[in-house]
């Protein structure tokens, strides 16, 4: 496993970081849970990403359970604050001082951990004035809750006034968590070039795009049972975005490419996104432990520019480039 720094700091992350959206507490089984997070520590993997509202805290739960009895500072932990939990009360959202403050202390006490290495707004809130939400993250850097400080599906603009404010309140925000993968690639216009000069890097989510790029979805041809698209829980629905026949045959046609490199379909779209050099890690999920096995094996691999070149033209027009997008997926007002 390669390791990167984290932004303009001092931190070392995996450069394939796991996961537990939509699996823990809700599409696995506990056993299955922490049989991932023991493959992802014996393949080298010492960062792990969670979020309070992943599985309504459930997620976090789980995570901190897997990891009891692992030497704290071999780990990494990253979690969020953000989308509604628990009875989703009108305070329990947002980036409010009184949530803020609230919530870490609830992922802190989940996670059975002292601190955590990074505390992550989950989108924007533009309900709450940006300069509370930076003065509640330096008191949380402050009282050693957290040690760093990142946002996710921030704007160019809106990560710029953020770590502004970082700056004149003396903590470190150095990470910027966008989903990206050969599929979305909406970060690379804007948000990527603002990091890069702001001393930030990217956790990049759903490289493989939920499990699509491994090329398991055939297109026609129902789902594998117990894949994310037959995942009723959430998971469904959360991939159908990219369930669609001409998506679906461009991928296969990625095949020939990943056995030049003798890749797996799966290996190839986690390299791909490490090409990228403000990229710190890819985000990876797994429902079952082989999965990670395999997946970590994309460290250190380096994609010659003729293939990435073959993967462009493969993929062709169905590749999502607009940079709006990163606006859209933040939702306008709060959820609730
Ligand atoms: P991936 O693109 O890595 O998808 C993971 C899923 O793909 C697995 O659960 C599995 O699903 C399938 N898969 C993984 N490896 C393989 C393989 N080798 N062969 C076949 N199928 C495979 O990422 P996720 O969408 O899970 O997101 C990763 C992480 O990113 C999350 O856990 C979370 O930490 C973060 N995230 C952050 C968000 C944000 O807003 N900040 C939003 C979403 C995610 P299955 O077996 O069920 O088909």
């Amino acid at each position: 496993m390669d390791f990167r720094y984290l932004g303009n700091s001092g931190l070392k992350i995996s450069e394939i970081t796991y996961g537990n959206w939509l699996t823990h507490g809700s599409q696995v089984e506990n056993d299955a849970a922490t049989a991932c997070v023991r493959a992802a520590l014996d393949n080298g993997i010492s960062t792990f990403d969670t979020a309070d509202v992943y599985a309504n805290t459930k997620a976090e739960v789980v995570l901190g359970e897997a990891l009891k009895g692992e030497r704290r500072e071999s780990l990494e932990i990253f979690t969020k604050v953000y989308w509604p939990t628990g009875p989703s009360g009108k305070n329990d959202v947002g980036l409010s001082r009184k949530h803020i403050m609230e919530s870490i202390d609830g992922s802190l006490t989940r996670l059975q951990t002292g601190y955590v290495d990074l505390y992550q707004a989950h989108r924007y809130d533009t309900e709450t004035p940006l300069e509370e939400t930076m003065r509640a993250f330096a008191d949380v850097v402050r009282a050693g809750k957290a040690l760093y400080i990142g946002v996710s599906e921030w704007t160019a603009e809106q990560i710029r006034a953020g770590h502004a404010l970082s700056q004149d309140l003396g903590f470190q925000l150095i990470s910027s968590q966008p989903q990206y993968s050969m599929l979305w690639r909406v970060i690379e216009d804007e948000v990527v070039p603002t990091s890069r000069e702001l001393g930030i890097s990217q956790i990049v989510w759903s490289p493989i795009a939920q499990g699509v790029l491994s090329g398991k979805y055939q297109p026609g041809e129902t789902p594998p049972a117990g894949s994310r698209a037959t995942d009723d829980k959430g998971g469904a629905d959360m991939i159908s975005r990219f369930m669609k026949d001409d998506v679906l045959s461009r991928v296969q046609d990625l095949r020939p490419v990943a056995d030049e490199l003798d890749l797996t379909m799966a290996q190839l779209a986690i390299a791909w996104v490490l090409q990228n050099d403000n990229v710190a890690a890819a985000l990876v999920g797994a429902s079952r432990p082989e999965q990670v096995v395999e997946n970590v094996k994309a460290s250190g691999v380096r994609i010659p520019d003729e293939l990435m070149k073959r993967i462009d033209e493969a993929l062709g027009e169905i590749v999502e480039r607009d940079p709006a997008k990163t606006a859209a997926s933040a939702p306008e007002t709060r959820p609730v």
